[in-house]
């Protein structure tokens, strides 16, 4: 049976259209012929029905005769075949949202996403399938698909003129983002494999990083993956990366990625360790994530949700892993590392809804919490990935400790591949004995406090098993003039006043402040900035009563709130006044060198970021 065949076009950049052919054999198909866009992409959990930005859509018959298509649901079209052996259908699609998940055309790029562009035919969907991609003039092409006819050696070609990208099935055609546009590429071997960086957008002039700097700490990733795992699962690999105003984000694919970054990438260290950490995220997802995988995010139904209560595996590990493979490889070091960890932990403690929901329960309702976040979900959720990398990290810490050191999360991960990534066989729901038997531990206290549970993973008791004090206190300054931390339990948007979350049972919920709220005044002092606000409450002391003056739909309010002694808002990990040397070989063992004595080793306020 043969598959589906494409033709893609930047036919009209400026109306943000692409130009899509597909040539339909009918033969093994019936009278009628279903075509179909899927409602979600795997990697990112939110129905979007992508059939809305579809339009002018014609269908004809190799007899050359027009054939009708009409709509049977939001996403799919009939035709009528009427004796045609192959169908041409061609149609345009709307691009104008720059994400990783979502078509982008202007006359700088196209980003196309599969599952956004490409209809298809059910009965076709296992069948081999190409795109014939028409690159404009002066574009290049990156794409995370084989080109027809290259070879390992070299299987990325020019990416000019017209280029054939081939796919075993629909799936990997959809798995294969394609981008077009005046990139510049870097090529390099890591790992055992070709790999391609290629960047599309302005960066900031000046800087501290180069391209060069990238590259080298890019290929150190890769190298650190593949040895992590003992084998690449792909045979080349592709890093597109679009830089672009206030923009963060990345969508992992077998052998691709889509990284969206701030141009400011490549200036200052923190912001570079941010890039590095975003694309050894999703390289990781090649193994973790896109093969060592539930059933359900190896076998989609792209017409409904695919529920999972292990989306804290997909992600949480891989949050984990992202960070410490920097410090494995050593791009960051150790006190940048635990800065990471420290900052994830003052995250966690920052949402009360880690007391109402589980990982599990997380990941389960991923399509209606952390995909569609709102003000309430502050109180009722917590994120896979925050929580689920601390619960990881803490783990593997106490894998080591528990087993002297001969094991660790990694021996867990190479037993999932060996089982479940390589086979391409989805793992069951339930892997607590998967992680005991790649551990020799009985591991069902973590699962059933900080998994199926909503207890916090014991952070702080790991690190001081290695010899680390996790402190949390309130700023120095503050307490040197004899003030007490204060707060309101709120959160603000900065720069603005404007409140966007309450939590429970704080000041400013029972003093009757909503979410949406703009604060305009306090005691009659004006405020302009959330950071007004923290600069007149901050003088208060416990109990006191300030009188906040707001607009609530169009209305001025003026609501008593009596404030509290804030939590504390400064963490500290620094080395121990005495470690013994049980514990002194253990951080020589994870660190990879000698304990630094008692130091503060990371600092975090968190003071800034709410009221
Ligand atoms: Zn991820």
């Amino acid at each position: 049976m043969s598959g589906l065949t494409y033709v893609l076009e930047v036919a009209a950049p400026h109306e943000h259209l692409l130009d899509v052919t597909v040539r339909v054999p009918c033969d093994a198909l019936g009278e009628q012929v279903d075509l179909t866009l899927p409602a979600w992409c795997p990697g990112s959990y939110l129905i979007r029905d992508y059939a809305r930005m579809i339009r002018d859509l014609e269908v004809t018959g190799d007899d050359g005769a027009r054939r009708s298509a009409a709509k049977t649901d939001k996403s799919s079209w009939r035709v009528e075949r009427k004796g045609a052996r192959v169908l041409t259908v061609r149609y345009r699609v709307y691009g104008h949202d720059l994400s990783v998940r979502t078509n982008h055309v202007d006359a700088s790029h196209a980003f196309v996403h599969g599952p956004a562009t490409f209809l298809y035919v059910e009965a076709l969907r296992r069948q081999p399938c190409s795109v014939e991609v028409r690159v404009p003039d002066g574009w290049r092409l990156a794409a995370g698909l084989p080109r027809a006819g290259a070879t390992d050696v070299d299987p990325f070609g020019d990416g000019a003129g017209t280029v054939t990208l081939v796919a075993a099935n629909v799936d990997e055609l959809f798995d294969g983002p394609i981008h077009l546009g005046a990139t510049s590429h870097w090529r390099f071997t890591a790992g055992g494999v070709p790999v391609e960086l290629a960047v599309w957008g302005d960066r900031v002039s000046g800087g501290a990083f180069t391209v060069d700097d990238l590259v080298r700490d890019l290929a150190a990733i890769v190298d650190d993956h593949v040895a992590r795992f003992g084998e690449a699962p792909f045979r080349f690999y592709t890093f597109v990366l679009m830089l672009s105003h206030d923009s963060y984000g990345g969508l992992e694919h077998g052998m691709s990625s889509i990284n969206l970054h701030n141009p400011r990438a490549l200036a200052v260290r923190k912001e570079y360790e941010g890039l590095l950490e975003l694309l050894s995220h999703e390289l990781f997802h090649a193994w973790n994530g896109k093969r060592i995988a539930p059933p359900q995010l190896l076998d989609f139904d792209y017409g409904r949700e695919a529920y999972t209560r292990c989306l804290w595996v997909v992600e949480g590990i891989t949050s984990h892993f992202d960070r410490w493979a920097l410090r494995t490889s050593r791009r960051i070091t150790a006190r940048s590392y635990l800065e990471k960890v420290l900052d994830d932990w003052t995250r966690l403690l920052a949402t009360p809804g880690r007391r109402r929901h589980s990982l599990e329960e997380s990941s389960f309702d991923a399509w209606i919490k952390l995909y569609k976040p709102d003000e309430s979900n502050l109180n009722t959720t917590v994120s896979y990935y925050l929580k689920g990398g601390l619960v990881l990290t803490a783990l593997d810490l106490e894998i080591r400790r528990r087993t002297e050191g001969s094991r660790s999360l990694d021996d867990v991960m190479r037993a999932l591949w060996t089982q479940f990534g390589r086979r391409r066989v989805g793992y069951p729901e339930q892997l607590q004995p998967f992680f005991e038997e790649a551990s020799g531990l009985d591991l069902s206290a973590v699962f059933e406090r900080c998994v199926r549970g909503t207890d916090d993973p014991d952070l702080p008791g790991e690190l001081a098993a290695v010899g680390l004090d996790l402190r949390a206190s309130h700023d120095p300054a503050l307490v040197a003039d004899g003030l007490q931390a204060v707060w309101i339990g709120a959160t603000a948007q900065a720069p603005m006043a404007r409140i966007t979350g309450v939590l429970d049972g704080g000041p400013a919920q029972q003093a009757g402040i909503a979410p949406g709220d703009e604060l305009i005044a306090i005691d009659g002092f004006r405020v302009i900035s959330d950071g007004d606000v923290r600069g007149l409450l901050g003088l208060r002391r416990p109990g006191d009563v300030a009188e906040l003056a707001l607009f609530r739909r169009g209305r001025l309010l003026r609501l008593p709130v009596t404030v509290a002694a804030a939590p504390p808002t400064r963490f500290e990990i620094a080395g121990a006044a005495e470690v013994d040397e049980v514990r002194a070989a253990r951080w020589q063992a994870w660190m990879g060198e000698p304990h630094p004595g008692p130091q503060v080793l990371a600092t975090i306020a968190t003071a800034a970021r709410g009221l």
